[in-house]
Parts: structure tokens; sequence; C-alpha cells
């Protein structure tokens, strides 16, 4: 059969099952995006607009390779402004935290060494254990009970490591940071924790959830993709584990640098962030959260018991569920991403609902109408009957 028809055949199937993805193009103008991660509003910031604007006059892209000649000073400064936002002795910059992830991990651990990874990592975390060829042992989610049993079993290993976000990015929920790194601890094992959705979020400037709770990490990851509205990610720890990276993260090695521009805008975008606007960005964001928050209970699409997190999916079952829903609520203005498999566990397709700090109480109301308009049509499944 011809490779192109295979191909087809494939999608076909894809398809069938309720999960070909599609590219929807750029939003209408009139529709409100609420399934974003630029929590903060950063990525149009006019201030920002006008820093690249002023840094794209210098140049457009790095040209090599950090190693072979495309290093710059904004890597460097912003590198150590990273390092200074999150109270680390030293970052490194990579093209995006997927390649943080994949880099990171694979260069940390190998053959003879095993990774402690939550049930509901991100799948760049997932594919770096996969890619490191250690042993993956999977503890439940944010479960330190079972990360306990699977410590406490696995041994003759050269070195541990346990991986968990702190803010979970498909469930907003926040990982058991103390209990882990006192696991970690206790056992000799090493801690990596993915700040993603939690930098320029928690904590005092936004510094994150580690922070914010005291915990110490060896290595820490944020991506400039989210809160920060930016392009890009970093791996944060001692000066050892960087040089170390520098020498061996093959996603660092191997890869042009990132364009001077995006590290200046970076740059602007985190000195916003950590200061007062951030901080009125901040307050404006979970005021936003928990107005949605308080809808979707009275709405019966969230549990009361929950906090509000800027991240609150709203669980429809089914992909095909999912994606009515989503189109539904297009129809209405509002765009509320479908998440289905494999990003989210097979049964559980999402809306993912996100609120920001640029949304409005009218846009919030907007939306919460729409929702309302879903489950009146039996659109969209309650928690429990009403
Ligand atoms: C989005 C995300 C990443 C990847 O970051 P990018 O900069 O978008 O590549 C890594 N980890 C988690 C938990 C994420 O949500």
């Amino acid at each position: 059969m011809d490779f192109n028809a295979l191909l087809e055949r494939e999608l076909a199937h894809t398809a069938s099952c309720g999960l070909r993805r599609q590219l929807g193009g750029p939003l209408p103008a009139h529709v409100v995006n609420y399934s974003s991660n630029d929590y903060l509003g950063l990525s149009t910031h006019p201030a920002l607009l006008t820093a690249a604007q002023h840094a794209l006059q210098q140049a457009t892209g790095a040209g090599a390779a950090r190693l072979v000649g495309g290093d710059r000073a904004e890597h460097h400064a912003l590198e150590a402004a990273l390092a200074h936002f999150k109270g680390t002795e030293a970052a490194l910059l990579f093209g995006s935290g997927y390649q943080a992830n994949v880099g990171a991990i694979s260069a940390l651990v190998g053959p003879d060494d095993a990774v402690y990874s939550d049930a509901l990592n991100h799948a760049s975390i997932i594919d770096g254990c996969r890619l490191s060829g250690a042993a993956i042992h999977v503890y439940r989610h944010a479960d330190p009970q079972h990360l306990a049993e699977l410590l406490s079993a696995g041994a003759g290993y050269r070195r541990r490591l346990v991986i968990t976000e702190s803010v979970f990015s498909m469930d907003g929920d926040q990982a058991p940071l103390v209990a882990i790194a006192q696991l970690a601890r206790v056992h000799d094992a090493a801690l990596m924790v993915d700040e993603a959705h939690a930098s320029g979020l928690y904590g005092p400037s936004g510094a994150g959830l580690l922070r914010a709770t005291g915990v110490c990490a060896e290595v820490q990851l944020v991506t400039l993709g989210k809160a920060l509205g930016g392009f890009g990610g970093a791996v944060l720890g001692r000066r050892a584990l960087i040089d170390l990276l520098i020498n061996r993260a093959r996603t660092f090695i191997f890869t042009t640098a990132l364009p001077p521009v995006v590290c200046t805008n970076a740059l602007a975008a985190l000195r916003l962030a950590a200061g007062t606007l951030g901080d009125q960005l901040r307050l404006q964001l979970f005021v936003n959260a928990a107005q949605l928050h308080r809808g979707l209970v009275a709405l019966g699409l969230r549990s009361p018991a929950t906090p509000p997190s800027p991240i609150l999916p709203l669980l429809a079952g089914t992909p095909e569920r999912s994606l009515t829903a989503t189109h539904a609520l297009l129809d209405r203005g509002c765009f509320v991403q479908a998440i289905r498999p494999p990003t989210v566990p097979q049964g559980t397709s999402r809306l993912r609902l996100t609120a920001s700090a640029a949304h409005t109480p009218e846009q919030l109301d907007t939306l919460l109408a729409a929702l309302a308009h879903l489950v009146r049509a039996d659109l969209l499944p309650t928690l429990s009957p009403r």
C-alpha cells in the first residue's frame, strides 16, 4: 500500500476513536480564550512588546548552538535573572520546557539508575525518563505513601531521581512537596520539580511553589512560555548540575541557541512578573479564579472541596463529549479546549478551563452563562445528578 494511504488509514482510525487533533487556526476576534497558559496576560503586555521591538533591531537569531559560537550576553543575563528569581546558584536555558525535561532527565540518569515519576507527570517528563534508559517507577498521582513503598523496594541503583510537577498542568492541583522532599531525603534520592505551571504564579514574587513551601529540590524546571508569556525553558540548581548539563544534555548541545530577542523579552517579563505589577496581576488572577470556581460550583461542575486554582478542568468523560462541549462553547464566543488521551488518562477527557488576570468580570460571567446553557442542554455532566 502507498505510504500516504497508510497514513490516511491511521488518521481515519484516530478519528473513529474521537481522538483526531486538528489545528483550529487563530481564534476569531470576538472569541475569548479561556484555555491559555498566559495566566498573567503578559504575552501581549505593551511594555514587553516594546522591549521585543528594540531587541529585534540587533539580531533575529543566535546563528548557532551556545557551545559553537551562538552564546550571547542575553543568554547569560536571563540565566542570572532566572537563578536570582528562583534562589538557585545557576540556571541553563533550553529551547523549550519540553527540551529542558527531555535533555536534563536523560543527562542525569541512565541505565544504572532509577526514576520515580508521578502518574500524571507531563509528556516531556515521560519522554525524558524513557530516553534515559533508567528503570521507571510510576507512583500513584500525588501519593507519598505509594512513593515510599516504591523507594523502599528499590535498591542497588547508582542514582535515584524523584520527579514531580509542583502544580499539575491538567488538573491544577498541587503535589505534596514537603512529604515528597522528605521521602527523597530519607531514601537518598534527588528531587526534580517541574514548576511550569507554578512559576510566576505562586510564592513570593511568583518564584514558584518550592519557594512558597520552603522545599529544596536538586533540579528545578521552568518554562518561559506560560505565565511569563514568551518562549523557552530552563533548568535550575547548583553550579555542578548546570555544568554537567552543558556537557551532557543533548537537547542543549545539539540545537541552535534561543534568539537573543526571546531572552530580552523573557528578562523584561521576569522583571515585570517579580515586581509590584506582578503582585497586582497575581491578585487579579486568583480573584478571577475564585469567581470562576464559585460559578462552577454553583453549576455543579466543580466540587466546593477543591480549592480554586487558575486551572479548572471540567470532566466530560469521553473524547466526543468534550469535543461537542468545546464546539457548543465556541458558538457562544468562548474558547475552552477539549483535552483528550493521551494527554490525559482514558475516561478523563475534559475541558481545560483556565483563568487569566486579563479576563474581565463580564467575560467570566459570559463564560458561566454559556456553561449553564450546556448543563441545561445536557451537553456537560455535573458532578452529581441534580
Ligand atoms: C508545558 C509544560 C512543559 C513544556 O514546556 P514548553 O516550554 O511549553 O515546552 C513541561 N512541563 C510541564 C508540566 C508543562 O505543563
